[in-house]
């Protein structure tokens, strides 16, 4: 199994992207030693816990099937504070690995210990691809989702537990997901980003020329995804979605992945990106359970993710607009989002980049509501409807 390991281990390494030059240098040179530190952090691991819809939508999905989890052995993958792992100890599991690789495990330890839990849970203080043990286990838990799905790049981790630690046919929570791609007309965004390049054109900033950097500024502005909130009229076209299949996918398909877009347009309306978000279930015997993040659907701290074009591209009614959307991984642990959009019916074609990386913080939306505006008395939209049962 080492051998096994190690050569996927490699093989993923080959076709790692590096970040487009000059987007992220503070991070590269030791990705995962930023990543791990954000996550030791209680206040990072609150926010998550504090995602109402995320935390009892997985809680709904364990304890709805008892008899996925009762009596088997479970693998919490990235455990954080070791959320998951109670939840599996509390649908009846016989024992719970929780792996946690920042010094959140420590923290996870505490309250397993102070929940007289450490009869059935182990929390175990490792990155997850280093991990031995000497049984197989049955079920895979985990919460490796990121922004737009698939940015922080653990799935890779998902997958790599997957391969080394479950039993042949065990079950994954969640055991796939769809990425959802729909283009979206935003007039007031677009002049958002544009607004905060133009400090770039002043003449006589405190006696200097700005201008030789509007070029990089606008550059800069537009190659960053905005997360935040998406109003749902903003949505000109129904969207597409790709399928990613947990218990069948290969790294590689993670490090390198194309969307074709094809939409038809029903106004005529300026178009000014595109706009991510994606879907995950979770396979129970009796109940499945869909975790959805739509803009129409309550606010998580996923949020949307919007990749901007550098200027808008005009439809008009009936138009049908073309074009892909290409991801790579990038060192980052994040992706370069390649987009190409084209207008079918007038031939223009605009392109632009857009990077992700770990650090969420970095592309946080300024005029962003916070997801408690759901959670208000006079909200209309109960948090429970995300929490789609088939
Ligand atoms: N399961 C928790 C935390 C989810 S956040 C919850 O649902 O609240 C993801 C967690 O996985 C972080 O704490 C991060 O440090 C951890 N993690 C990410 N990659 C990992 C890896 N390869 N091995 C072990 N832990 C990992």
């Amino acid at each position: 199994m080492a051998d096994a390991k190690a050569a996927a281990a490699s093989a993923a390494d080959d076709v790692v992207m590096p970040a487009v030059e000059g987007f992220t240098p503070e991070l590269l040179p030791d990705k995962d030693r930023v990543y791990y530190n954000d996550y030791s952090t209680l206040v990072q691991q609150q926010g998550m816990l504090q995602d109402h819809v995320r935390t009892s939508l997985y809680q709904f999905s364990m304890l709805e099937n008892v008899s996925d989890f009762a009596g088997k052995t479970v693998l919490d993958v990235g455990a954080g504070t070791g959320i998951l792992s109670f939840f599996a100890a509390k649908a009846g599991a016989a024992r719970v690995y929780a792996i946690e690789a920042s010094g959140m495990a420590l923290k996870a330890e505490k309250l397993v210990k102070g929940n007289d839990l450490d009869n059935i849970i182990k929390v175990v203080n490792q990155k997850v691809e280093e991990v031995t043990l000497d049984e197989r286990v049955d079920v895979l838990v985990s919460e490796p989702l990121g922004i737009a799905l698939v940015n922080e790049r653990m799935l890779e981790s998902y997958l790599r537990a997957r391969d080394a630690l479950l039993k042949p046919g065990g079950k994954m929570f969640p055991d796939r997901a769809t990425l959802y791609a729909a283009p979206f007309s935003d007039d007031a965004l677009y002049q958002e980003q544009y607004q905060k390049a133009a400090f770039w054109t002043q003449p006589d900033f405190f006696g200097v020329d700005l201008n030789p950097l509007r070029e990089d500024a606008l550059t800069f502005y537009y190659s960053q995804p905005v997360v935040g909130p998406v109003a749902p009229h903003t949505i000109v076209a129904p969207a597409t979605g790709k399928l990613f299949d947990f218990t069948s996918m290969s790294l590689e398909q993670l490090q390198r992945f194309e969307i074709p877009l094809n939409f038809t347009i029903s106004a005529i309306i300026p178009v000014h990106g595109v706009c991510l978000w994606f879907d995950c279930n979770f396979p129970g015997i009796s109940r499945n359970v869909v975790l959805g993040t739509s803009p129409s659907e309550p606010l998580t701290h996923w949020y949307q993710v919007r990749c901007m074009l550098r200027s808008p591209l005009a439809l008009g009614v009936g138009h049908t607009l073309k074009g892909t959307l290409l991801f790579e991984a990038n060192e980052s642990r994040g992706y370069n989002i390649h987009m190409t959009l084209i207008n079918a019916n007038t031939g223009v074609k605009l392109a632009n980049t857009v990077v992700s990386q770990c650090a969420l913080h970095h592309f946080q939306y300024t005029t962003q509501q916070t997801a408690s505006t759901y959670y208000s008395p006079t909200s209309a939209s109960p948090s429970v409807s995300v929490a789609s049962v088939e």
